[in-house]
């Protein structure tokens, strides 16, 4: 109930309304009051792949539900990419040295399979929300393997580590820490009082079924699926389905076929090109399809979206990095 009753109260007021006896005396919201003040913003903090791109960050994806943070991914270079956010109403604030600000609000991250442009930031993201702020461990929840990439990545950095906690710098004693929970089926990973996140299994590549995921993310208002790295296989469908916004990998048709025949046998055992995407974007109807990690292989953003658009007329865009959808 906490902080949702004011500011109904103060719209009712607002709009010349005199609050009810019933509002007046303190009780849970209902869901459509919990729905009416709750805010989804979905920030594509990084969109590259392993290939080299000085305007795309590694993948990470941020869902910011009522200034509580769910990122997904941590790909190289994207940590930066929080400071254009700094001042925007729907984040927390930037506030250095407090838990209580943007830094500690970074405080947990799901990741969808341990290929280096998905997970080359996390050493990033544990250390440096951490020196700003954070006091508490970093959740972070992904494949087998993961426990091990957090574990080394701090024993990496013990010098950093140690200087900061030992030194004269006044560090907290917790913030840098990781708290991992390793999955391998398809199930909920996380709940709290307005967010559901279900991992689901996505075929990608060579990675055994129980290694590589994609996530759904239900808020008061709106679903959000993210494919994770998966080439095009019917048995997602159930987990797209419904989608407001789905957020998928994507690579370019043309330029794939253009590639050795080996390369293109492995691109798409791995990957989803354009015909593809859109094939399933009609099966699947999402409210919003955005292509994410774009494999362009020598086409351009033009290229992308014109192959895309020769096979679907739905509502789509290419992200960039910064793209803020609502
Ligand atoms: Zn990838």
């Amino acid at each position: 109930m906490k902080g949702t009753l004011k500011p109904l109260l103060m719209a009712l007021a607002l709009a010349g309304l005199a609050p009810t006896a019933a509002l007046a005396e303190s009780r849970p919201a209902t869901a459509a009051e919990v729905k009416e003040q709750s805010q989804t913003h979905v920030v594509m903090l990084g969109t590259g792949t392993p290939t080299l791109h000085h305007k795309r960050a590694g993948q990470a994806i941020l869902v910011v539900v009522d200034k509580q943070m769910y990122l997904f991914d941590a790909g190289p270079g994207f940590v930066r990419n929080f400071e254009a956010l700094s001042g925007r109403d729907f984040m927390p604030p930037y506030t250095q040295f407090v838990n209580e600000s943007v830094y500690g609000a970074i405080d947990k991250v799901f990741i969808t399979h341990l290929d280096s442009d998905h997970v080359l930031g996390l050493p990033e993201l544990l250390l440096r929300p951490w020196v700003l702020g954070r006091d508490q461990p970093m959740k972070v929840i992904g494949p087998k393997g993961t426990a091990q990439l957090v574990e080394h990545s701090l024993k990496a950095f013990k010098e950093d580590i140690d200087h900061r906690l030992y030194g004269t710098q006044p560090a907290n004693a917790n913030g840098y820490k990781g708290e991992v929970t390793e999955i391998s089926e398809t199930q909920i990973v996380h709940q709290d009082d307005k967010v559901t996140v279900k991992a689901f299994r996505v075929p990608h590549g060579s990675w055994d079924a129980d290694m590589s995921f994609g996530y759904r993310v239900e808020t008061p208002t709106r679903t959000i699926v993210i494919s994770g790295d998966t080439r095009k296989d019917e048995a997602n469908y159930e987990h797209f389905r419904g989608a407001d916004i789905l957020i998928h990998e994507v690579m370019h048709e043309g330029a794939i076929s253009r590639m050795p025949q080996d390369w293109q046998k492995y691109m798409y055992h791995a990957h989803t090109s354009t015909r593809q995407l859109a094939e399933i974007a009609k099966e699947v109807k999402p409210g919003l399809l955005v292509m994410n990690h774009p494999l362009f292989f020598g086409a351009t953003d033009e290229d992308m979206v014109a192959d895309l658009a020769k096979h679907y007329d739905g509502n789509f865009v290419l992200a960039q990095d910064l793209d803020i959808y609502e």
